[in-house]
């Protein structure tokens, strides 16, 4: 790893784990932290988990998985270039996704639409669940028992309801403080990742086309700007070299940005970071464009009648599920029957954002029907 920044989190600036343990020896906390991440059932799961295109509509789309790989790669990046902790951006960008419901924004509102008399249900907090307590390897705790730092940044933001019942991790939501430099990139590497690949996806599944993105600025100027270098290739080539432009100009951008709003602001200790307004961002410019992107994915792509038939069946299925449970509680498997007893809702709200897709399309086959 790259010198550390005064500012950036290290291991001896960590606030530590919950439960403390002897330092590890040949690696630093962080790395600790993202090793124990990838070897959690919930990481395994990513791979069969809706981004934008259901598992099985073809092999080639991103998955949970594939997406938090991107995330992590990008994130890495930027952390190198401004010279922050690289294993701790890693670990929240393996980390940031693993409470998320199958079939991707469909099954997280339809928990939470079932969920709204019980609290609710939100895949930040739900990710920062699987890692404080529904991961059970360790004999010592329950959950991964992760630093700080990292739990702060796959909590990411959360309600001022709920930052009441976190302890410390909900503290700095109340104090209206920002966390470490590197949860807040690592929550813009999410966004680099998702609009440059949902435009690849989206490209490749025909749902959106070259001739509408043409409109959209940032694909537009890139696109020109491949055409110029390489006036031949075209298709899935094309398609290729052009985002790989944008996503080199936004990892580009974010650094210079960042790196200047970290001068102008004086920042020289993770304390004024958290004092600091939002120190890690794009430029005018890009963001303009960005915000464009977004607005474009979602009109043309996350709400195209194909997406949309997709989600309907989606959202019908963790409905049904929940319902089913809600009513009969016997129909759990037996380990979730003991937790039921205890907190029924929250149970059966973990036990379906657990599910992989095609995990929650064969349970709920074994529910509904008789072979
Ligand atoms: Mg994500």
């Amino acid at each position: 790893m790259n010198d550390l920044a005064s500012y950036a989190v290290s291991s001896k600036n960590s606030r530590g784990r919950c439960i403390k343990e002897p330092p590890p020896l040949e690696r630093s906390e962080f790395q600790r932290d993202r090793d124990r991440i990838i070897h959690s059932t919930a990481f395994r799961r990513l791979e069969y988990k809706t981004q934008v295109f259901v598992n099985h509509e073809g092999d080639l789309f991103r998955t949970r998985l594939t997406h938090t790989l991107e995330v992590a790669q990008i994130g890495r990046s930027v952390a190198r270039n401004l010279h922050l902790n690289e294993d701790l951006v890693e670990a929240i960008a393996l980390a940031h996704d693993l409470g998320h419901t199958p079939f991707g924004h469909a099954g997280q509102d339809a928990l939470n639409k079932c969920m709204k008399k019980y609290g609710g249900f939100e895949h930040n907090l739900q990710s920062l669940r699987v890692v404080d307590v529904l991961e059970e390897r360790y004999g010592a705790f329950d959950g991964l028992n992760l630093c700080f730092e990292t739990r702060e940044g796959i909590l990411k933001h959360c309600a001022k309801k709920n930052a009441k019942k976190l302890g410390k991790l909900g503290e700095r939501f109340l104090a209206n403080q920002r966390p470490s430099l590197e949860a807040q990139l690592t929550n813009l590497a999410d966004e680099i990742a998702y609009n440059n690949h949902d435009v690849d996806d989206g490209l490749r599944s025909g749902l959106i086309t070259q001739e509408q993105l043409e409109e959209i600025s940032i694909f537009s100027r890139h696109l020109a700007m491949t055409k110029k270098q390489y006036p031949e290739i075209l298709g899935r080539r094309l398609i290729h070299e052009t985002v790989r432009r944008m996503i080199n100009t936004l990892v580009a951008d974010l650094t210079k940005q960042s790196t200047a709003n970290i001068e102008r602001a004086e920042i020289h200790s993770l304390k004024c970071v958290n004092a600091a307004p939002q120190l890690i961002s794009f430029s005018k410019k890009i963001k303009h464009e960005q915000q464009e992107l977004k607005e474009f994915l979602r009109n043309n792509l996350y709400q195209h009648y194909q997406v949309a038939r997709m989600s309907n069946k989606a959202h019908h299925i963790v409905e049904m599920l929940f319902n089913i449970f809600n009513e009969e509680t016997q129909l759990l498997p037996t380990k979730y029957q003991a937790k039921a007893h205890k907190n029924k809702y929250q149970t059966i709200a973990d036990y379906i954002a657990g599910m992989t897709d095609r995990y929650a399309i064969r349970e709920y086959k074994r529910l509904i029907t008789i072979e």
